[in-house]
């Protein structure tokens, strides 16, 4: 996963935004997000086939002010 190298600024409120990122749970395990190319194909075995599928991590700021989240696949 990586994250954009600069620091942001909230869009509603203006304030600073710290660099996180959301989780996924599932069945006892933590894993972290990511961007898939194209629109899902649904998958009886998986839920959503991804082979041949670009995948990016996904990144995401948190305003420490309002909540507001921006989120980056910036692969
Ligand atoms: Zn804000």
């Amino acid at each position: 996963m990586s994250e954009p190298n600069r620091s942001l600024n909230c869009p509603r409120c203006s304030s600073a935004m710290e660099p996180g990122y959301i989780i996924d749970v599932a069945y006892g395990t933590r894993a972290v997000p990511k961007w898939v190319a194209g629109l899902p194909q649904k998958s009886i075995w998986t839920g959503l086939k991804l082979s041949g599928r670009d995948q990016i991590g996904v990144a995401t700021y948190r305003c420490r002010r309002c909540g507001y989240l921006e989120s980056y696949a910036s692969g």
